[in-house]
């Protein structure tokens, strides 16, 4: 994967890190977010840069970035051609970000910016990559709570990488780690699995989850765990999956039928002819092959996506803040149209 052909920013050898933000329809949430982000990184003992990535939205959120571009110096919009998914919106933060580490987070506050400090610490003190591991996880719901807890530990159980618990895209990670997570270039962009696949120094911080400030979340219950098949299987095509779906109903309503004869047979004596046994033992049977063929189908078309080599996100257009303050360089005004990405 190409880096992006955004000059890098120039802060007269200081370091920089770069604070990235997936935006989609986050409109009502943004002012809140600036508020309190802004001040925090005046505050930080190294310079920012600060890159939004609006991931297709359509409530105005492109719009309100680009004013708050004039107002503000060292800010970047990436404005990717259509919703291509917090994933893409992430990797095209990181191949647009060029500080020497890079500040993952979500626009909702939901991921405390008080915390970039400390981290930027342990980066300084030699981690390439600072995880930050939810304590808690206020404002969710019991049952996100728990499908959360239950698919961390199951992924663990069945990938051989090891995932980190209670971890999501809040983190920092240093130019190499970034540079190396972008040497990946899968089409699949779990980036939970990749930020884990690519190893580092890492450090664990904890923190409290706060809950959102705004706005709704873009996550419902079809939508994580379709993310999480995701992860289990590193991609996901769904009419593969309906065959993997269909397969499991067929499977428990053969075993349940078929229980049903044995329990009629056992306790009413009532006697089974060969047809019912044999009609719940084919749809048992016939289930498990189709739940076989849909895990098959799983990677199979994980394969027919990988294969197509598509970008993983197209970019409309990429707006510079225009001021400059003292502490910086040159950032480059570009605009790029349909800037090729991967
Ligand atoms: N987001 C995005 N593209 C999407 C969905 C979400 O860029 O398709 C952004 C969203 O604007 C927010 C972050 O990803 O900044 C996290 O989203 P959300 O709060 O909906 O997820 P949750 O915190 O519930 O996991
Ligand atoms: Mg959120």
């Amino acid at each position: 994967m190409k880096r992006s052909n955004v000059q890098p920013a120039n802060f007269a050898g200081n370091p920089v890190v770069s604070v990235v933000v997936p935006v989609f329809n986050e409109r009502t949430m943004l002012p809140v977010f600036l508020d309190r982000l802004l001040p925090i990184l005046d505050s930080l003992t190294v310079a920012t840069e600060l890159v939004f990535i609006d991931d297709g939205s359509e409530d105005g959120s492109a719009h309100y970035l680009a004013s708050a571009l004039a107002q503000h110096s060292h800010m970047r919009l990436v404005k990717l051609s259509r919703n291509f998914g917090k994933e893409a919106a992430v990797t095209a933060g990181l191949e647009h970000a060029t500080g020497d580490a890079v500040v993952v987070i979500d626009a909702d506050l939901q991921d405390p910016p008080e915390h970039i400090q400390a981290m930027v610490e342990e980066w300084q003190s030699g981690s390439d990559v600072v995880l930050m591991q939810r304590r808690s996880r206020q404002g969710e719901s019991v049952m996100k709570r728990l499908s959360a807890h239950l698919f961390y530990r199951l992924l663990n159980c069945t990938s051989r990488t090891n995932i980190p618990v209670d971890t999501g895209d809040f983190r920092l990670m240093s130019r190499r780690a970034v540079d190396a997570l972008l040497s990946l270039g899968e089409r699949n962009r779990y980036m939970k699995g990749l930020f884990a696949w690519i190893g580092m120094p890492t450090v664990v911080l904890q923190y409290d989850r706060a809950p959102r400030a705004a706005g709704v979340t873009k996550w419902d219950y079809p939508g994580l765990v379709g993310l999480a098949l995701e992860g289990l299987t590193s991609f996901s095509t769904s009419p593969l999956r309906w065959a993997t779906g269909v397969g499991l109903i067929a499977a428990t309503v053969g075993a349940l039928f078929g229980a049903w004869i044995v329990l009629k047979a056992t306790l009413l004596g009532d006697a089974t002819s060969g047809y019912p046994s044999l009609v719940a033992i084919i749809t048992f049977l016939g289930g498990i092959q189709l739940l076989s063929v849909g895990i098959v189908g799983e990677y199979v078309g994980k394969t027919y996506v990988e294969t197509k080599q598509r970008p993983i996100y197209l970019t409309e257009e990429v707006i510079e803040s225009r001021q400059a303050n003292s502490k910086s360089g040159n950032i480059s005004k570009g605009h790029y149209r349909h800037a090729k990405t991967s």
